[in-house]
Order: C-alpha cells, then structure tokens, then sequence
C-alpha cells in the first residue's frame, strides 16, 4: 500500500482564531455532497438563526439552516441564499415536532435522536466510509469510524478542533454509542500514546464500546476507505459511518444542547497565507472577507479543501459551504524560471528523487501552482501506481478514459479510487488523474441509476 510522507510550508497553528461577525452572509447552494434545491424561505423574508433555509431532497433532506438572523436575498447572487442585516441574535432549533409520533412510533429514543441529529444539521458530518455519501440517518451502521487523525496538509485538525472541547466530544462519544445496540466505535487517534490519547483515554475510561486505534501518520490513511478496510470491516457486512472530531462535537451540540450546528473550526493555510491559522466560522461567510485578512500575496489560487482533493475557488464562490474543512492557498507561479533546467535543485523535491533534495534530511518547502513537471502525455514512469493506496494502474485508468473506454476503466476498477489525489501529486505530466476518476465514478454511478430506474419503470408499465 502507498502512503506519503509530506512536510510542506504553510501548515496552520493549532490555536483556533474567531473571525469578525459578517453583515452578509452568502450560504451556497451546492457542496461536495450536497444540492440544496428545495427552498423554504422566500425572497425578503426575515429569518433567525437556525430557521431552515432549504432543504437537500436527494440526501434524506439534510437542511441548510441559516446560522444568523437575516433577511434572504434570493437573486442577489447566483446558487447562493444570501442574508443581508445579519445579526447574531438568539438562535432556535427547527426540530419539526410534526414529525416526531411517526419516528417514536417506528425506532423510539433512538430514532428521535437520529431526527434530531439531521434537522440540526449534525449529520451533515457523516459519511459511509465506503462510498464517501451521507448515510442513511436511520439506518444500522456495523461499526462506526471516528477519526481525529487529519493527514492531508491545510485541513483542520482535531487536536486543534478539541481544545477544551475534550468533554464535549466525549460527552457526542456517548450520544453516538446511544443510537448503535453493540456495534463498535473506532477512535482512530495519531498515537495511542501521544498525551492527547492519554487524556482521551482517561475520559472514555470504562468504555468497552470504543477501540482506540492508531494509524501511519502517512498520508492518505485517514481516508475512510482506507480506514475502513484495514480494520478489516466488509463493505457487504452492511454501512459503516464515519465521522471526524467536528462531527463528534456537533452530535454534542445537537443532543446535549438542541441547538443548530453551523459553524465550523477550518483553516486557512497553505504557503499563500501569511499567517497559517485555524479559524472559527459560520456557514455562508463571506470567503473574500477571509482571504482579505491572510492573503496579502495576490498571485494567488484559492482551493476550497486541502492540497490534494480539493477544488479551486472561482469569482462565482462567494461563502464558506456546509462541508467546508479548509481554504488552501497556492502561489501562482507566473512565467518559466530562467534556466530552470539547470538548477540543481536543493530546495524542491519531486517524487522522482531527481533533484540535490533528495539528498538532505526532511525539509519544509514551498509549493507553488507549478507542481514538477510540465503538461505533457503520460511518461510511463509508474509513479502513480506505486502511491497509488487503492493497488490501481492510474496510468491504464487514465489511458483508458482519455479515449473514453469507460466500460474498460470500470473492469480496471476505477470504483477503488479512493479519491486521494496522490497520483496527480506525483504524476510529473501533471495529468488531472484524481479529477478523471472522480468523473468518471459519477458517470458510472449515474449510469447504473438511470439503468435501474428504467428497470423499475417498465415493471409497473
Ligand atoms: S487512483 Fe485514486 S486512490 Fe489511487 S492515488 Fe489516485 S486518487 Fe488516490
Ligand atoms: S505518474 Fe503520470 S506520467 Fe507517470 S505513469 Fe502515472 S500518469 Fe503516467
């Protein structure tokens, strides 16, 4: 298996920064995961804090909730609910009582929980480990992985996440183990030794449900997938959630509280920003208003995740979205260095090992836009296999999708790729690999759906 040691500039403090109260707030519409299309508010309207402002109906309607008081504004910028006059007033929670006799009726305590858990917006935090979706809220996980452990440079951390939150998140622990009958919870920690697993484990004394777990701090093994099958759990012994420290703490805010969760601890780092930080935000804040205070370079490109999986930011990206972990910014590297070929390279490293770094002991560097290498076809070099943590042929995927033989790059496994971007990392063709295979796992997804639904279809006919 793979695995990457990286040690790059630009990675941010473990103190966490609390921004300025935003007057507007741009909250999209789209996530990764999520398309907030069915609407619930109406242009002008004044809403408070926790008011649901929309909802996801192909994801088990995981809500967008407004985090402040504000009046919608719902043309004012496009695929965004924007609040104008925000005012940080007392926040309420929409928990829909109409619907609670049919849950109690149909899975009790538990299912009352679970509810709560969605209608506030902590579930919104999980994932199935397997296919990175939401899972089914009221469905029965066979185990569940709760991760602390964050290896991909720039995105928030969970000791940071945890500063004096340790009761809080033991405190979701329980509440996570109320809606399971026996299945085990796996903490996953940095090192079981470490001082912050001792007091981990000084407050989970006693409980027999939880395994801590400690894992390779190479990335990419704190990938669910990857997580989820070297603890040896089957993907056909049923779903298995995943969740990190943020989502442990929002189960604490929903159930201990009842209170909506819409802020989240991110960060902003990456070599771009001047001070690296960890930084406590609402949903829909204003990015340009953060990357006005660490930003001072301006050939900068702006990602909304970490370095290796996630996206670039456009004009047309206006707020912090439900799922955001982290803003990464790189400097653009404008024009060619002079004599670039000649320069024996002692402060840049490549996965190749051609350059003098390879020769000193591990060093923080600074990456730029300009990762090695230059657009070019594929090389054969076999870099990507061999980082490759999935035991794919990246390169074959890539051949195979360049001249659009999806049916191949499906008997090639592409639904393995676990989506952890080493292969573009290290590719020195600069091929978009992650970016193809993630296309093409929607396409084939999309494809089966269709093909199922078409099934379904011509039974009832
Ligand atoms: S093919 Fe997928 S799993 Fe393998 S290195 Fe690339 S992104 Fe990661
Ligand atoms: S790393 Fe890039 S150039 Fe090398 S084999 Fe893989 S796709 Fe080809």
């Amino acid at each position: 298996m793979g695995g990457h040691n990286i040690f790059p500039m630009g990675r941010p403090s473990s103190s966490v920064k609390v921004l300025p109260e935003p007057e507007v707030l741009y909250l999209p519409l789209h996530s990764g995961r999520f398309t907030f299309s069915e609407l619930a508010v109406r242009e002008g309207e004044r809403v408070s804090g926790g008011d649901l402002l929309a909802k996801d109906p192909d994801n088990y309607a995981v809500p967008l909730l407004a985090p402040r008081t504000g009046t919608v504004r719902l043309k004012s910028a496009e695929k965004h609910i924007v609040l104008e006059d925000v005012a940080e007033l007392e926040e309420h929670a929409h928990v829909g009582a109409d619907e609670m006799p049919h849950i109690v009726r149909e899975m009790g305590a538990s299912g009352i929980k679970r509810y709560k858990l969605l209608a506030l917006g902590a579930w919104q935090f999980f994932y199935d480990a397997y296919t990175g979706a939401l899972p089914d809220p009221l469905g029965k996980p066979q185990a569940v992985v709760v991760s602390t452990v964050s290896l991909e440079p720039y995105l928030a951390r969970g000791d940071a996440q945890l500063q004096e939150k340790l009761l809080n998140f033991t405190r979701g622990l329980e509440h996570l183990q109320s809606l399971l009958e026996y299945e085990p919870i796996y903490l996953i920690m940095p090192h079981v030794k470490s001082e912050f697993a001792t007091q981990v484990r000084e407050q989970i004394r006693g409980y027999a449900w939880a395994k801590l777990t400690e894992i390779p701090l190479k990335y990419p093994y704190d990938n669910f997938n990857i997580l989820a099958r070297a603890l040896g759990l089957k993907r056909n012994n049923g779903p298995i959630w995943a969740v990190r420290t943020e989502g442990v703490l929002a189960v604490d805010r929903a159930l201990t509280s009842t209170k909506p969760c819409t802020s989240r601890i991110i960060t902003v780092g990456g070599p771009g920003v001047d001070s690296p930080a960890h930084v406590k935000v609402v949903t829909g804040y204003p990015i340009k208003k953060i990357l006005d205070t660490y930003v001072s370079v301006s050939a900068v490109r702006s990602i909304n995740g970490g370095l290796f999986t996630g996206e670039p930011l456009g004009a047309e990206d206006l707020g912090v979205d439900a799922e955001c972990r982290g803003l990464t910014v790189v400097p653009e590297l404008e024009g060619r260095e002079f004599l670039g070929f000649v320069r024996p390279g002692s402060d840049r490293r490549s996965y190749s090992g051609c350059f003098l770094s390879s020769l000193r002991d591990r060093f923080s560097e600074r990456s730029t836009t300009a990762m090695r290498g230059e657009d070019r076809a594929c090389v054969a070099c076999n870099f990507c296999e061999e980082v490759c943590p999935a035991g794919i042929m990246p390169y074959l995927l890539h051949k195979y999708l360049y001249r659009e033989l999806i049916e191949e790059a499906e008997e090639a496994r592409v639904d393995l790729c676990v989506r952890c971007g080493l292969c573009s990392f290290v590719c020195p063709s600069k091929i978009e690999l992650r970016r193809e295979f993630v296309e093409a796992q929607e396409l084939i997804k999309k494809e089966k759906e269709d093909a199922q639904q078409q099934v379904a279809e011509e039974k009832v006919e």
